[in-house]
C-alpha cells in the first residue's frame, strides 16, 4: 500500500506540484451542506484533461455508454461527449480504455481515526498526534481504493482531529476524500467505552458524555464550534462478548434528551446521525427528527415504516459485522449477521433511503468496497448497490448537486474500475484510477 500511495503521489506531481496543489485545495467543499460560505472556491486554473473511457457507467439509469469521452476543465466535468466526438486541442488525454469510467464513490459511515485492534490501548497508549497521522494515512487508503468523498462519523477519543483532517484535505496538505465530520459524537454516563476501570481513576472515553437536555444542547454547541458538520449520538449501546454475544443493549437517552439533541442540532443546521441497533432507540431517534439511522441491525417493519414515512436514510454498515464474524465464525456472530441481513433485505423490499457506509475503522479502510459487495450478496441489484455509493450518497451529504455522476457541471470526482460493476461488483475492488476535483491521483 505504501508503495501504491508513492506512485500515486509522484503521479499527481507530474501535472506539476504547485498546479496539484492548487487544484487540489480549490477542489474540496471543505464544510458541509449548509455552512454559511460556499466551499467550493472557482480559482482552479482552466486546465482541460480528456478521459478516454472504455464504457462510462450512466449510474441514474445503469446505461455504459462504449467509448465516451469526459472533458474536465479546471475542477469541473464540462462535458460527456460520445465515441469519435471531435476533443479540444492540446488536451491531456488519460487512456482509460480498458476500464470501465464511474463517479467517484462516497462511503457514508467511516472512522479514519479509527484502527482495528485493542479499541482501550489506541486511546490510552496512542497520542493524538499520532493518530491523526495514522488518521491521513487511512484518508489516503479510502481516496486510492475509489472513496472521492466520506461522511467520518466521530474520532473515537481523537476530539477534533476529523475537522483538522478536513480542512487539511481541501488545502491540499494531504491527500484524501472530501469529508463531513462530526467530531467527537455523543452518549450518556456509562454507556459509552472506555468502561471497567477501577472508579476514581480518570480514564478518555471515546465520545463526550453528556447527560439531561442542557449538557446535550452544551455539548452540541461545543461539537459545532469545533467543526462538526454532523452531530453523531448513540441512541443505544451493548456490551459485546468477544465471542459476538450482545450482552446489555440500552437505550442510552431518554426521548427528553435526544429530542433536544436534535433540536440544538437543527437551530444550527446540522443533520443528526443516530447510532441504533434495535428498535427502541430507532424509534426515539425517529420521532426526535434524525436524518440517519446507523446499523440497524435488528428493526421491524414498524420502525422502518417509521424510517420511511419521515425520509430517513438507513446506512446498514454490513461490512462492520461480516468482518468480525470471518475472524470469530461463531454462532452468536452468525445470529448478528444473519438478523442484520435479514433487516437490510426488509428494508430494500420496503424502498428505504439506503446510503453506503461501511464502518471502515473496524477493518482496513482499503477494504472499504466490500460494502457494496455485500449488499448485492443479500439481494441488492448492483446498480442500486453502485446508487447506493453515489447518488443516495450525495443526497444524504446534501452535496447532490455537485457529486454523485458524471454530469457536466460536476465536480470531476471519477474513477475507473476493472471489468463491469453491474455483472460482477467486485470489480469496484479493482481501483484503477481515481480524480478528485479535476487532480489525478491514481493511474493504471
Ligand atoms: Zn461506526
Amino acid at each position: 500500500m505504501r508503495r501504491i500511495l508513492c506512485a500515486a503521489l509522484v503521479l499527481a506531481g507530474l501535472s506539476t506540484v504547485a498546479a496539484g496543489l492548487t487544484m487540489a485545495a480549490s477542489s474540496a467543499p471543505s464544510a458541509g451542506p449548509t455552512s454559511a460560505s460556499d466551499p467550493v472556491r472557482e480559482t482552479a486554473p482552466l486546465r482541460t484533461l480528456v478521459l478516454r473511457c472504455g464504457r462510462l457507467l450512466d449510474v441514474r439509469t445503469g446505461a455504459l455508454k462504449e467509448g465516451a469521452w469526459v472533458i474536465v476543465t479546471g475542477d469541473r466535468i464540462e462535458r460527456v461527449l460520445d465515441r469519435g466526438a471531435r476533443i479540444p486541442d492540446g488536451a491531456q488525454i488519460h487512456d482509460l480504455s480498458a476500464y470501465t469510467v464511474l463517479p467517484g464513490l462516497i462511503d457514508a459511515h467511516t472512522h479514519t481515526f479509527l484502527q482495528p485492534g485493542d479499541y482501550d490501548v489506541q486511546l490510552l497508549k496512542q497520542s493524538l498526534p499520532r493518530r491523526t497521522l495514522q488518521a491521513a494515512h487511512s484518508a489516503r487508503a479510502l481516496l486510492l481504493a475509489g472513496f472521492t468523498a466520506i461522511r467520518d462519523l466521530e474520532t473515537e477519543g481523537a476530539l477534533f482531529g476529523d475537522a483538522d483532517l478536513r480542512d487539511a484535505i481541501a488545502d491540499g496538505i494531504t491527500p484524501g476524500p472530501r469529508m463531513q465530520v462530526s467530531t467527537r459524537a455523543l452518549s450518556t454516563t456509562g454507556n459509552y467505552a472506555l468502561l471497567g476501570y477501577a472508579p476514581g481513576v480518570a480514564i478518555p472515553k471515546g465520545v463526550q458524555i453528556a447527560d439531561g437536555p442542557w449538557e446535550i444542547r452544551k455539548a452540541v454547541r461545543e461539537q459545532i464550534e469545533g467543526g462538526a458538520d454532523w452531530i453523531k449520538f448513540y441512541a443505544d449501546y451493548r456490551k459485546f462478548q468477544p465471542t459476538g454475544e450482545i450482552i446489555d443493549l440500552r437505550v442510552t437517552m431518554t426521548q427528553e434528551e435526544m429530542d433536544a439533541l436534535v433540536d440544538e442540532a437543527s437551530r444550527r443546521h446540522r443533520p443528526v446521525a443516530a447510532h441504533c441497533y434495535g428498535d427502541e432507540a430507532a424509534r426515539a431517534a425517529v420521532r426526535a427528527g434524525v436524518r440517519s439511522v446507523e446499523h440497524g441491525l435488528f428493526l421491524d417493519e414498524t420502525t422502518l415504516k417509521m424510517m420511511l414515512d419521515k425520509g430517513v436514510y438507513y446506512c446498514p454498515t454490513l461490512t462492520a459485522y461480516q468482518t468480525s464474524f470471518d475472524e470469530t465464525p461463531t454462532a452468536a456472530w452468525k445470529k448478528v449477521v444473519d438478523g442484520h441481513r435479514e433487516t437490510f433485505q426488509r428494508a430494500l423490499r420496503m424502498k428505504l433511503k439506503i446510503a453506503s457506509g461501511s464502518d471502515a475503522g473496524d477493518f482496513p479502510p482499503g477494504d472499504a468496497a466490500r460494502e457494496l459487495g455485500l449488499m448485492v450478496e443479500a439481494g441488492m441489484p448492483a446498480l442500486k448497490a453502485i446508487q447506493a455509493a453515489t447518488l443516495v450518497g450525495a443526497d444524504l451529504l446534501g452535496w447532490q448537486d455537485r457529486i454523485g455522476a458524471v454530469e457536466p457541471g460536476k465536480l470531476a470526482d471519477i474513477i475507473a474500475v476493472e471489468g463491469n460493476p453491474l455483472a460482477d461488483i467486485s470489480s469496484l475492488r479493482r481501483v484503477r484510477f481515481v480524480m478528485k476535483g479535476g487532480e489525478v491521483y491514481r493511474t493504471p
